[in-house]
């Protein structure tokens, strides 16, 4: 049987001891063996994760037993990575722009190369830092991108916007726990559909991904992200569609809008906004070298 996390090797390693009366240190490095026998690419990290959340208070001393209960959720949790389950997803939160959000089934995992986005927004608008600026996030998610440009601009106030009730749920939870929920609002809807108002920054990372391409993700995203976040149409293109023809009256003079896309989309996307007047002011490389987020204005 092949392993979700593409193995060939046989995962189980049978303990001569009761789980519980390993040290937290046996218990770890069994782990990590385990995963690593199932062919995870991060098995040390992953171990080192799932064993500090189940015990009380994260880190301990690591020549500690860890206990029958923490053995017993370490194993479940252990199962689940197992299965292909993400550690992030296991373990409900994942950390993005140094904040933490909590995650659901509703809401995409924030990746760390979304940051590039974050990144590109406050360049553009670095002159304009003290301004009550207003913000638009659309496929908010988890809140991860207003919630972190919120994080640093500090007069700006914003609204996010998804299609899943449940992720604006998430998403205005994010934003309280991360200080910034007297400035950010959340609100189900489709795109732009009924909304007023104008704004000076408008970022997305919407789904991007040619429907065709789905059954053949990795199976931590396939599986776990949800297929609303993901699925981008027949070419990956349909939001890009909308956003190039519905934006223009949503964004305010010298105002900015700012797209993740997904790999070898900037051509087609950066030609989709063109078509319908937007200015092209190039594309912000992710960390793997992809250009990652492309900026626009009017
Ligand atoms: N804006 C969120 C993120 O970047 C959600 C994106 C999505 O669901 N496609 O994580």
């Amino acid at each position: 049987m092949t392993s979700p996390l593409q193995s060939g090797g046989d995962a189980a390693t049978p303990s001569p001891r009761a789980a519980g009366a390993l040290t937290i240190r046996e218990a770890r490095r069994q782990l990590a063996e385990r995963l690593r026998a199932a062919g995870c690419d991060t098995p040390v990290l992953d171990a080192r994760l799932l064993v500090e959340a189940v015990i009380e208070g994260g880190r301990t001393e690591d020549d500690a037993l860890i206990g029958d209960q923490a053995a017993a959720d370490l194993d479940s949790f252990a199962a689940r990575r197992l299965a292909g389950e993400p550690v992030w997803r296991i373990l409900g939160e994942r950390e993005f722009w140094g904040l933490t959000f909590k995650l659901s089934p509703a809401t995409l995992e924030p990746r760390p190369d979304t940051e590039t986005l974050v990144e590109a927004a406050l360049d553009s608008l670095r002159e304009r830092r003290g301004e009550a600026l207003s913000i638009l996030d659309l496929g908010t998610g988890t809140g991860c991108l207003l919630i972190a440009i919120l994080s640093e601009l500090r007069q700006a106030k914003g609204l996010g916007i998804d299609l899943s009730g449940e992720a604006c749920e998430v998403a205005a939870a994010n934003a309280l726990a991360n200080g910034v929920g007297d400035r950010a609002a959340f609100r189900e809807g489709d795109w732009v559909k009924g909304l007023d108002g104008r704004f000076d920054l408008i970022v997305s990372n919407p789904p991007y991904i040619p429907g065709a391409e789905i059954p053949g993700l990795d199976v931590g995203v396939r599986d776990y992200d949800p297929l609303l976040a993901l699925d981008g149409g027949v070419d990956g293109l349909d939001p890009y569609r909308r956003f190039a023809r519905d934006l223009p009256q949503f964004l305010a003079p010298g105002g900015i809008v700012v797209f993740e896309i997904g790999a070898g989309q900037e051509p087609d996307v950066s030609a989709l906004m063109r078509s319908e007047g937007f200015h092209y002011h190039g594309a912000r490389k992710d960390l793997g070298g992809h250009e990652r987020a492309l900026i626009f204005s009017r």
